[in-house]
């Protein structure tokens, strides 16, 4: 899917108190419209916690909240195949660090800029309160295009990337992993880059690795299964399964990929997959080794699956995968991919239930929207927590010395799903919102942080 372009974010539910905070946010991080849309979106849930927790006010938390302990930004120079030049620019946004070294992903794609890094920083930061674990928000990577790259080019970027990175990285200090356009490959043309540069094999420095350097079992597969188990617990909140339901997910990258496959586990159909050219609906249900062969060893596009799949499948060119009707959509591509449009015909065709496999994919509109006509909707920073708490388990994991089996990780990952579905469902009925997991997830990632803030003192 393409991301749908930015707009000046509109408050509708900001305090009178608030107001200024906010205001703050937009003056000093100018132009940044993504990192304002996620800030107004935490700041909109917040009211009734600081009517009931005065003192987090004179502290000044939230200010504190919404500013970046530390930004780097640094440029990238490397060479292509044929020795021409090119510069990039890298950022690396280390946002808090009250719960945990700095954790989050790195994200390669043209439309990563200071604003893009900020807002991801800072739903992580709250994403990665409500695992539970010690790891504080952190995020990075680098308006590098890797389409149509050899892997030597991106052997070359990544380590180019990690000679100015390194210096700020460390197991107790700032763990980076994947996003967007990094995956294992990516990993670890990085972890040796650091490993030569610091002579030092410092396997919980980044997370993501391969199985027998130090990766965790279940890492590749946790974001996507984390969000599909996710919305199997909204839907057992209200008497429901996953059995036999129409489930529409965009993208295909890591998460759309090990979404479909677990949805298809627990007997749901998945109808379709997406990328930026077009979307695929396959009436058979899609054919899941096919995709990973299209996508992971040959990274082609899903216009490739379509052709291979036969009858069953159609291609069709732009358009939005949000007009196939169904019962459950898992937006899984990217940010702002479902606006306010989408989420009324989504509505109108009886989605019961939406879970944000991707960073913020839904528009504070279609939110809105979701909202009003009482779909369970779970957050990204509830949803797809999954595969920062499996890093998290591959931290620990590394700490141990210890190699878990699949089996496991995936037992962890799915209790630490359904702990972090009980506590949002728990937090928004304990702030009169029963059923609101936006305010659920917002309140009880809020109060990890503050709380912490709080007890470390005014830094
Ligand atoms: N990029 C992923 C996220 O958005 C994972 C980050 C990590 O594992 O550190 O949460």
């Amino acid at each position: 899917m393409m991301a749908t372009q930015p707009r000046a974010t509109q408050h509708e539910g900001l305090s009178t108190m608030l107001e200024p905070v906010y205001a703050e946010v937009l003056r000093r991080n100018p132009g940044e419209p993504e990192f304002h849309q996620a800030v107004c979106e935490v700041l909109e849930t917040l009211a009734p916690v600081l009517a009931a927790r005065p003192e987090f006010i004179d502290a000044k938390l939230i200010e504190r909240i919404c500013e970046p302990e530390r930004q780097i930004i640094f440029r990238v120079p490397w060479t292509d195949d044929s020795g021409t030049v090119h510069i990039n620019r890298g950022f690396r946004v280390e946002f808090n660090s009250a719960l945990g070294p700095f954790k989050g992903g790195l994200r390669f794609h043209p439309s990563v800029n200071l604003g893009i890094v900020k807002f991801l920083a800072f739903e992580q930061t709250f994403k990665n309160a409500l695992t539970g674990m010690n790891i504080g928000g952190g995020k990075g990577g680098s308006d590098f295009d890797p389409k149509g790259r050899s892997d030597a080019e991106i052997m070359r970027f990544c380590q180019s990337f990690m000679t100015e990175l390194y210096r700020h990285l460390g197991e107790h200090t700032d763990v980076p992993a994947g996003d967007i356009g990094v995956s294992s490959r990516e990993i670890g043309f990085l972890f040796g880059q650091y490993r030569r540069i610091t002579n030092r094999w410092e396997a919980g420095v980044l997370t993501g690795k391969g199985l027998d350097w130090g990766g965790s079992q279940a890492r590749t597969q946790a974001t996507g299964y984390g969000s599909v188990l996710f919305t199997a617990e909204m839907l057992k909140a209200s008497g429901e399964d996953l059995h036999g339901q129409q489930v529409v997910v965009s993208g295909s990258g890591n998460v759309a990929i090990y979404s479909i496959e677990k949805a298809q586990q627990l007997g749901a159909n998945v109808l379709t997959c997406s990328d930026s050219g077009g979307y695929v609906v396959d009436d058979k249900g899609i054919d899941i080794d096919l995709l990973k062969q299209v996508k992971e060893n040959e990274r082609g596009r899903v216009s490739d699956y379509a052709e291979r799949r036969g009858s069953s499948a159609r291609y069709v060119a732009g358009g939005s995968v949000w007009d196939v009707p169904c019962d459950v959509a898992l937006p899984s591509a990217t940010q702002n991919e479902l606006d306010a449009d989408a989420a009324s015909t989504l509505v109108r065709n009886g989605v019961k239930a939406v879970a944000e496999g991707a960073n913020m994919p839904t528009t504070p509109e279609g939110v809105r929207v979701f909202r009003q006509a009482g779909v369970a909707f779970g957050p990204g920073k509830a949803a797809n927590a999954g595969g920062v708490a499996t890093s998290a388990l591959e931290m620990q994991q590394n700490a141990g010395r210890e190699i878990w089996s699949f089996e496991q990780a995936e037992d962890r990952l799915a209790q630490i799903m359904r702990a972090i579905h009980d506590s949002c469902y728990r937090t928004a009925e304990r702030y009169g919102a029963p059923g609101d997991y936006v305010a659920g997830a917002n309140i009880a990632g809020f109060e990890r942080v503050a709380e912490a803030m709080a007890a470390q003192g005014l830094i």
